[in-house]
Parts: C-alpha cells; structure tokens; sequence
C-alpha cells in the first residue's frame, strides 16, 4: 500500500464527481494537477490546481474528484491493468478434460499441470473459470492475479 498523495494526476472527467465539480467541468477536464488528500476511504481524491489565481469563483484551488474521473499519472505507476488472457489448456481425467490456465505463450498452466491444447482445435480457446471442468488451483490462481493487478491501481489510504 502506497500513498497517492503527492501524485500528479489529468482530470479526465467530472462525471462521478461532486455537483460543485462539475458544474465547473469545461475549465477543470484536461488539467493535470497534484493529489493532496484523500476522503472517504479512498473513492474521493482532493485535488489542488496548480496555478495561483485559480480562474473559478472565490479562488477556489481544491476540488474533490471521484477517483473515477482522474487519470494517474502513468510515469510513477506503470500500467498493469490489462488483464491476463489465459488459454484453456487440458488434461485428462480418464475421458473427462480438465481446463487450465495456461499464461500466453507457456504450455504449463498456472497449477503446474503440463497442459495440450484441445487437439480438435486450431485456434485456442479462452481459459474460462466458470466451466464446471475448471481446475480450482488455476481458478484460485487467476483470480488472486487478477485482484494484485485492480489491488496497483486503487487508492490506498
Ligand atoms: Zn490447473
């Protein structure tokens, strides 16, 4: 867990923001501006404009953004959120396949199975966790990779 205060960030949009925020959207969408606190266990971001003689009504230089709104600045926070796209791969429990996840470009699963693709096909299909033939260990494994991944790019308080 790591401090987002501090951070510079683009003001993407207003949309889940405060009405006050956006009823200044036009001036505030495309700035990119620094993190200086955050409410509510991390779903709301106050962000401070950088210029002195803030343009807005009464000097205002601190918004409160849903974090929704804001884009991270990337250069202190590689993006990690594509998600891994598994493969199915299989193994035979007598005639029943079991479905693994296989990370792109490995033949073995996430379980460490040694896997085949489904002989029948060409392409390959997706590793799906939902089929009823999924190995739970892959199951298990895809997810708690997937949660680490969300986990880098939500506010930490
Ligand atoms: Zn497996």
């Amino acid at each position: 867990m790591y401090s987002k205060i501090g951070r510079r960030v683009r003001i993407a949009d207003a949309f889940h923001s405060h009405v006050q925020t956006r009823a200044y959207k036009d001036q505030l969408i495309g700035r990119e501006d620094v993190i200086v606190a955050v409410l509510r266990t991390g779903k709301v971001a106050l962000v401070e404009l950088d210029d002195d003689g803030s343009p807005f009504p009464a000097g205002v230089r601190r918004w409160s953004f849903c974090w929704d709104d804001l884009h991270k600045e990337t250069k202190t926070n590689p993006p990690q959120r594509r998600a891994v796209e598994y493969r199915a791969g299989f193994t035979w429990k007598g005639r029943q396949a079991v479905q693994h996840a296989v990370p792109p470009e490995k033949t073995v699963a996430l379980c460490g199975q040694t896997t085949r693709p489904l002989p029948v096909c060409e392409w390959s299909l997706t590793f799906s966790a939902t089929v009823d033939r999924a190995c739970l260990t892959c199951v298990q494994l895809a997810k708690t990779a997937a949660e680490s991944n969300e986990e880098s790019d939500t506010l930490a308080s």
